[in-house]
């Protein structure tokens, strides 16, 4: 089946994996067209952050195998994502330490490099911490993170040098409809016709397919990050606090990335096309808060930055991958949720096997679009839905 004609709909992350995995697969049919650029969208705006913590174990596979493709990244792809492994370690409060130890069983049943933290090695790990109410952590040792542009551009890069055309600058403004199937799409200057339009849009996706009559139950919300100055920064993992509602990350030499894990902000909705650039001042402050309660010497640092970002969230916070009943010719790959960066590498192989191959992935199925119709959605902790049980009990 690798006489496909396939187009893709967005240069983020998921779109160049995607178009990339089919390449490399031999698909010689492959366009990639964005409104704007690579990694123009969310993309651009994502902390990176690659772990592997889920209590369902497909995800916890997908993440393990999103870490190991960003590791592995130059001799695969051919450039660098950027990965740094740093570790990754979330902290854990006696109210949560169930859930952490069974998301601890399913990752070593998937081979995750993984383990329970004693609240001392806590304090090793993260010099200075406060770690008062902490019970202990689950450690991640080869998690760190990547650059999420980089990628995105590296994963086209090699797209391209495989023979995929690549258009920026190119709007997709409908899907060219033939019956119920999708059989390509119409940009301002051309009719481009296709057998599978892959829509990786990001939040701007349930837009795009409103016109066939299925509403898919993906809203846009704005996340914000800020980074700190701290001179003389020690080294650090990457640190979630369900406690305080935040994860931080190391960034170059001495900044510290502040990013929110507030269940709160997927109410913060907002038009992905007009969503400020810069974040929220409270959040800020939120965040600045919720970080130096853990780790006091980001008190005395000097905000360098801020920016916000739109998460394309689902209804259960988790991706929509596949077709869409009733409607071929169409795969759908969007509502990330916050978690695309680490499952983009698993995702592109996912949709490349769902164009090329008779037998779809397996892994597929969890995420299929009609699981909101038949209410058999996807269930799994999150470090954001931890920290509904973060007050010890
Ligand atoms: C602040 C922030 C922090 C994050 N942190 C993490 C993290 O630590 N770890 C993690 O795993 N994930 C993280 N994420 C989530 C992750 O970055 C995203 O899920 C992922 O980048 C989404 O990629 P995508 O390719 O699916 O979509 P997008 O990046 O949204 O790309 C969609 C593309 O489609 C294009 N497009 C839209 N409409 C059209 C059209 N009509 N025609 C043509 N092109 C179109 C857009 O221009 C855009 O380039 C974060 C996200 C944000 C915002």
């Amino acid at each position: 089946m690798t006489g496909q004609r396939v187009v893709v709909i967005g240069a983020g992350v998921t779109g160049c994996s995607t178009a990339y995995q089919l390449a490399a697969r031999g698909c010689q049919q492959v366009t990639v067209l964005d409104k704007a650029h690579v990694a123009g969208g969310p993309t651009g705006f994502s902390s990176g952050v690659v772990r592997q913590f889920y209590t369902d174990p497909v995800l916890v596979q997908m993440a393990f195998q999103g870490r190991d493709t960003y590791a592995a990244f130059h001799d695969r792809v051919g450039a660098t994502a950027g990965f740094v492994q740093c570790g990754w370690l979330l902290a854990v409060t006696a109210a949560n330490r169930d859930v952490a130890e069974e998301g601890l069983r399913i990752q070593a049943d998937v081979g995750v490099d993984s383990r329970w933290v004693s609240p001392a090695e806590v304090v090793d790990l993260v010099p200075g911490i406060n770690s008062e109410g902490i019970a202990g952590g689950v450690y991640e040792p080869t998690a760190g993170y990547a650059d999420p542009p980089g990628a995105a551009q590296a994963f086209l890069d090699a797209a391209r040098r495989l023979g995929v055309d690549y258009r920026p600058r190119t709007p997709v403004i409908s899907l060219l409809r033939r019956g119920a199937d999708v059989i390509g799409v119409q940009t301002p200057d051309e009719r481009l016709e296709a057998d599978v339009v892959v829509a990786a849009a990001g939040p701007w996706t349930a837009g795009l397919v409103a016109s066939l009559g299925h509403e898919l139950p993906i809203t846009a919300s704005r996340h914000g990050i800020v980074t700190v100055r701290e001179r003389g920064r020690p080294a650090r993992p990457v640190f979630s606090d369900p406690v305080n509602l935040v994860y931080t990350r190391p960034e170059g030499t001495d900044l510290t990335l502040i990013g929110s894990n507030d269940p709160g902000d997927a109410a913060d909705l907002v038009d992905p096309d007009h969503c400020p650039s810069t974040a929220d001042s409270d959040e800020v402050e939120r965040m600045l808060a919720g970080a130096s309660s853990r780790l006091p010497s980001v008190a005395d640092g000097e905000v360098n930055a801020s920016w916000s970002g739109v998460y394309d969230v689902s209804d259960d916070g988790f991706p929509l991958l596949g077709p869409l009943s009733g409607i071929g010719g169409l795969l759908i790959a969007a509502g990330m949720s916050g978690h695309g960066f680490k499952l983009a590498p698993a995702i592109g192989q996912i949709l490349t096997r769902a164009v090329l191959d008779a037998d779809p992935d397996p892994r597929m199925h969890l995420f299929r679009p009609e699981r909101f119709e038949t209410g058999d959605l996807v269930r799994s902790i999150t470090t954001s839905s931890l920290t509904s049980m973060r007050h010890d009990q």
